[in-house]
């Protein structure tokens, strides 16, 4: 693909709008700023820079342009990326680069759950009278089963075989797909007469499948899923979010459910803000992806006692991600469904508007089963995972309003419990950078600021001159691609950079500005640097070789080049 056409893609493509897609922005000073979706946190360190279209997150270093972000985000290959944002912009890509793509194995994989999905949906619709009678006996419309995809498997061994093998798909290829169990040999459909839902992942695409069983059968499980994938992983993703989260970020709530039935139901009666997390516990990264679109959140489950457990263990993961959750209870026998379809949605918003505080639902819950010490140790187990101290500190005051426990004596308890993880990362974050090191990162900051500041910099210096390591990288890359290139474009230094660690400190270098030093005194400053290293090699040499005349005769050389450069020298450098 040629690169006026990639310019014009990246052009037509605003890094504010594409990331604010992806995850919640804010407007701070002349930056946008959100929580990094690449690292696990609460808080804000990604920032985004409009005028130079580029992304810095400042706690995990990831960096890059519009199209390093989408990439990372939604793992595809750099050509992929290009075609994904150039469809979003409406530019349409020449035939003959489509040829020259080579697609990921990830990306033939979600061909064949789009293809799955396709098929699955279509046969609800025209070939399960059985599935929709099934679904209309439980009071949902057909508008609810388009909307979220759902579909039906037929009662064949070979069905979704046979139609994914019309379409040019591979056997191995299939056989990765996981959709697939091998019978005496032979591919056998994984899904057969069930009710379909497919997952999404949260921009969309279908990654998964859960099929339930439609008339209770012997020896069968009631729900079976696609096993894990390269694109699926158990318990990271959560049931909606796709269609929910602009409504999640826009109530800046999200209500969590359990099961497929209760999402649908939620969804379909306006609460449009739910997800379900799916079966399992939830998990660390559900519920750090949850937290993306919005800190705050309803646990919604099961009315019995286990559901009451789980919604207590799913609301500590919460709060150790500094979540403010609540637990919303239902009566005993009831779920999200249930209760929707006896007592009708304003009923349920009424639950969900009276949701307790998950720290005072701990201290005053009759139902929990364990000791009041025991929920308290649960309660700072989770504090204790959180690293913002102000957080920590007002939860740490909350619990003693609630339980009647001095704030000294929780302090105490959460000190004495502080992790080895906790002291490690402390030590790590400690740690200066010495003069020489920000000189030269200096130099190249000031070499990005435009073309002639880069001219300057190519012409009085080589590599040869920046002795940490990363840094003669960089400039070795900004050599090779400054010469190429006619314009000076930051966000398209950043663009297909294969070496993500030269990327990740270009875009850092690209991110600060700085004013106030001047170039040409810190090219001088590089070079005496540079000078005095060479004396000192120099000096080595001439001591293991005194007889060498060679040597001392470059010594002086070097020596009457130091003294030149610093007498031109205004400000001191320090070696
Ligand atoms: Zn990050």
């Amino acid at each position: 693909m040629d690169n006026s056409l990639i310019d014009q893609i990246r052009a037509a493509n605003d890094i504010v709008d594409v990331v604010q897609s992806y995850i919640p922005l804010k407007h701070v000073g002349s930056n946008w700023r959100g929580v990094c979706p690449f690292h696990n946190d609460t808080r804000p360190s990604l920032y985004v820079s409009q005028p130079k279209q580029i992304f810095k997150c400042f706690a995990c270093g990831k960096a890059g342009n519009v199209f390093s972000f989408v990439q990372e985000y939604e793992k595809l290959s750099f050509i992929e990326t290009v075609k994904k944002l150039a469809g979003r912009a409406g530019i349409s890509i020449p035939a003959e680069s489509h040829t020259k793509v080579v697609s990921t194995k990830r990306q033939q994989l979600m061909e064949v759950y789009r293809f799955a999905a396709e098929f699955f949906g279509k046969n609800l619709f025209e070939h399960a009278d059985n599935a929709l009678e099934y679904l209309s006996k439980r009071k949902f419309s057909h508008q609810t089963a388009k909307d979220l995809g759902l579909g039906y498997a037929l009662s064949s061994n070979k069905a979704l075989l046979n139609h994914l093998m019309k379409q040019g798909f591979g056997v191995s290829l299939l056989k990765e797909s996981g959709l697939f169990g091998e019978y005496s040999g032979a591919l056998i459909d994984l899904f057969r007469d069930r009710l379909i839902f497919p997952i999404h992942n949260n921009t969309g695409d279908v990654i998964a499948f859960g099929g339930r069983i439609i008339e209770p059968k012997e020896n069968t499980g009631k729900y079976i899923n696609s096993p894990g994938t390269e694109l699926y992983t158990k318990g990271k993703e959560l049931y909606g979010l796709f269609k929910t989260k602009y409504n999640i970020s826009k109530a800046d709530l999200s209500i969590v459910c359990e099961g497929y039935f209760d999402f649908l139901r939620l969804y379909e009666s306006g609460f449009t803000n739910s997800v379900a997390s799916l079966g399992t516990a939830l998990t660390e990264d559900q519920v750090y992806l949850l937290n993306r679109f919005s800190p705050n959140t309803v646990l919604l489950y099961d009315g019995d006692p286990a559901g009451i457990k789980a919604a207590v263990r799913a609301g500590l993961v919460c709060l150790s991600r500094g979540m403010k959750v609540r637990i919303a209870l239902l009566p005993e026998d009831e779920d999200p469904d249930s209760y929707i379809l006896h007592r009708g949605a304003e009923a349920l918003r009424e639950i969900v508007d009276q949701a307790s505080e998950l720290i005072s639902f701990m201290a005053e819950s009759p139902l929990l089963e364990v000791s009041e010490k025991e929920r308290i140790d649960q309660i700072l187990d989770a504090l204790r995972q959180l690293h913002d101290p102000i957080q920590r500190e007002l939860f740490i005051k909350e619990v003693s309003e609630q339980f009647g426990i001095s704030q000294n004596a929780l302090l105490s308890g959460l000190n004495r419990g502080r992790s080895r993880y906790q002291e490690e990362t402390q030590s790590v974050e400690t740690g200066g950078t010495i003069s020489q090191d920000s000189q030269e990162k200096m130099v190249l900051q000031l070499a990005l600021k435009d073309k002639e500041s880069y001219n300057l910099l190519a012409h009085e210096l080589s590599a040869d001159y920046f002795n940490n390591r990363l840094y003669k990288r960089i400039f070795e890359f900004l050599q090779k691609r400054l010469q190429a290139q006619a314009g000076f474009d930051p966000a398209a230094l950043l663009d297909n950079t294969e070496n993500t660690d030269i990327r990740d400190s270009l875009a850092e270098l690209l991110f600060e500005d700085l004013q106030q030093v001047k170039l040409d005194q810190l090219i001088k400053d590089l070079k005496l640097r540079k000078l005095k290293r060479d004396i000192d090699d120099l000096d080595k040499a001439i001591n293991s070789d005194p007889a060498n005349l060679e040597l001392l005769k470059e010594k002086e050389k070097l020596f009457r080049q130091y003294r030149n450069t610093t007498k031109r020298v205004v400000n001191k450098v320090l070696f």
